[in-house]
């Protein structure tokens, strides 16, 4: 039995992850966090969410309940994330971090906490996006230069970082295909007489519509054609089961850094 703790237990993943665990006869949801002050703190996480109770309380102090659980799955905020890895690096506890919008500086330092606990972050927990992220890269090598990468990202009115996780792991990839530095090459907004497209630009636009749950499309645009590869969710469940996948996973691992590629054996 995989025991679990959720972070953000309240929000629009962690009550996905919450209620799907009771599909899972292998995973229990044994501790549920969300933020000081929030309305619900000391009720049932399952009465909260409208799935009939679990006999878990949601308590605002990961420190409090972390003793329970085997893993911590966290999809918070970039602000609570680092607080969490502490917390969980003290307590010699796994984790699963699902949250985006962390700085590369931030990736480093939880990489360099993960070399006493296991560990996956990944900023899209879908099997499609992951098995996407491989094509992508023989995608990008087969074609190399001749094509221009542009990638365009939809998400809902709601979601705070831009571009999205997902959409800037996907032109990591294709830049490291294509030996390119995305910090050189990125470019994420144009406006104005900006002149032609450099060659080696790698372009990444967001937009922010309605309820979007999350669409990729990535284009290879060539004279004379053009590939274009897009994933779409429509539900959030599909990354909240690839993280209770991945809490399953990573339970009985070596302290080490991972991500969904490892947990879906991808590499
Ligand atoms: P949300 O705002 O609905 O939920 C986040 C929850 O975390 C909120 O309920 C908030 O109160 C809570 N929270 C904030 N600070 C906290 C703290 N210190 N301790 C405990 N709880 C705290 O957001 P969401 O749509 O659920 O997304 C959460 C994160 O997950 C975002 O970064 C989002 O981009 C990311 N995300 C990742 C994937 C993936 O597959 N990796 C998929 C969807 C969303």
């Amino acid at each position: 039995m995989t025991k679990i703790i959720v972070m953000g237990a309240a929000g629009r993943m962690g009550s996905r992850i919450t209620a799907l665990s009771k599909e899972y006869a292998d995973m229990e949801i044994v501790g549920a966090v969300e933020r000081k002050g929030h309305d619900s703190i000391g009720k049932d996480i399952g009465s909260i969410l409208g799935i009939g109770d679990l006999g878990v309380r949601l308590s605002d102090s990961l420190g409090a309940v972390i003793d329970k659980g085997d893993v911590v799955i966290d999809f918070t905020n970039k602000e609570a994330v680092a607080g969490n890895v502490g917390i969980a690096v003290q307590h010699k506890k796994a984790m699963v971090i699902g949250t985006t919008g962390l700085s590369q500086a931030e990736i480093e330092s939880i990489k360099e906490k993960a070399s006493s606990i296991p560990l996956v972050l990944a900023p899209n927990m879908s099997v499609g996006v992951n098995l996407l992220l491989r094509v992508l890269k023989d995608i990008a090598i087969v074609l190399g230069n001749d094509y221009d990468v542009e990638i365009v990202e939809a998400h809902h009115r709601l979601k705070k970082d831009a571009p999205s996780g997902t959409a800037l792991k996907m032109a990591q990839v294709i830049a490291e295909a294509l030996k390119r530095d995305l910090n050189e090459v990125g470019v994420y907004a144009r406006q104005g007489m900006i002149g032609e497209r450099t060659r080696n630009e790698i372009g990444i636009q967001t937009l922010r519509a309605g309820d979007i749950v999350g669409e990729h499309t990535v284009y290879f645009g060539g004279l004379g054609e053009r590939i274009e590869i897009t994933h779409r969710a429509s539900s959030r469940d599909t990354f909240a089961r690839g993280a209770l996948r991945a809490a399953g996973w990573i339970v009985n691992k070596e302290a080490g850094f991972y991500d969904m590629q490892d947990v879906l054996g991808l590499k």
